[in-house]
Order: structure tokens, then C-alpha cells, then sequence
């Protein structure tokens, strides 16, 4: 499989591990958009969200847990960014499931979290919130 992340899982792309089990692997961002950005990955190839098993996307989230607390036990940032992308529309780039976290400092200037609010139309809220309950297995 031509997959970058799971070249870093078989150890033939290097990587500063900073985490590893039977099913996750975290390592520190390449391209840290602060200090301390780290992946939490399966070690299983899945794509996103939609092709991952619970059972491993709940170890990727479990660890993620682990490692938000030590990050901040280690950094002492102000807040911490989640973030997981599915597709490339939502940005995904690498396409092996990744959760990013993003250690914050007040007044870091980074955009990742900056989103436009703008009140939504009630009725519409309602509406799709009943689409999602329907369709909820
Ligand atoms: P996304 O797919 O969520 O947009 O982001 C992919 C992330 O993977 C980026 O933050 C990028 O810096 C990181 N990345 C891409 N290639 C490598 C690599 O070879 N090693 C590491 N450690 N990170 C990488
Ligand atoms: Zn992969």
C-alpha cells in the first residue's frame, strides 16, 4: 500500500514516536503548526472516518486522551486543538485517519480554530437535526 502513514507504522519512513500499542501509533507533526503538534493514527490502514472500525477508531480516540493530558502535563499550553479530517474537502491531505493535536497559547495567531459565527436559522437547525437523529443507527 503506497500510504505515507503506513510507511511510518512499518518503520520504513522514520518518525519521533511518541506513543505506540497492539492498534495506535502517535508521532510528532512534520510540519508542527505549534510546538507539540503530534498524529494519533491506527496502525490498520483506514482512509477516514467512514472506513475505520469502531473498535480502533475508539483506541485512536482513547489514546488521544492519554496523550492530551500529557501534552499538557509536558507543555503547559493555554488550550489544545483537536482536529480530524475527513476528505479532501474538509482539507485532509494524508489519506490515513489522523486525529492532530494542536497545543495553543493565548495569542499564538494560529487560525486553525478562528471560524466565522454567524446564527443559524432555527428552523433549519431543527430540520437537519431530525435528518441525523433518523438516520442514527
Ligand atoms: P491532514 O491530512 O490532516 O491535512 O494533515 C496531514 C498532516 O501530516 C500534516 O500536518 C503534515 O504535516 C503531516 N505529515 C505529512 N507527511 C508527514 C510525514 O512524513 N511525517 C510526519 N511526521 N508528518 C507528516
Ligand atoms: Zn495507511
Amino acid at each position: 500500500m503506497d500510504c505515507i502513514f503506513c510507511k511510518i507504522v512499518a518503520g520504513e519512513i522514520p518518525s519521533v514516536k511518541v506513543y505506540e500499542d497492539d492498534s495506535v501509533l502517535a508521532f510528532m507533526d512534520i510540519n508542527p503548526l505549534n510546538n507539540g503538534h503530534l498524529l494519533i493514527i491506527p496502525k490498520a490502514h483506514a482512509a477516514t472516518i467512514h472506513e475505520i472500525s469502531e473498535a480502533d477508531f475508539l483506541a485512536v480516540m482513547s489514546a488521544t486522551h492519554r496523550l492530551a493530558a500529557a501534552v499538557r502535563e509536558a507543555l503547559n499550553p493555554d488550550g489544545i486543538n483537536l482536529l480530524q479530517l475527513n476528505g479532501k474537502a474538509a482539507n485532509q491531505v494524508v489519506p490515513h485517519l489522523h486525529v492532530h493535536i494542536v497545543p495553543r497559547w493565548s495569542g499564538d495567531g494560529l487560525t486553525v480554530s478562528q471560524w466565522n459565527l454567524v446564527s443559524g436559522d432555527m428552523e433549519r437547525i431543527k430540520g437537519v437535526a431530525e435528518q441525523i437523529q433518523k438516520a442514527l443507527k
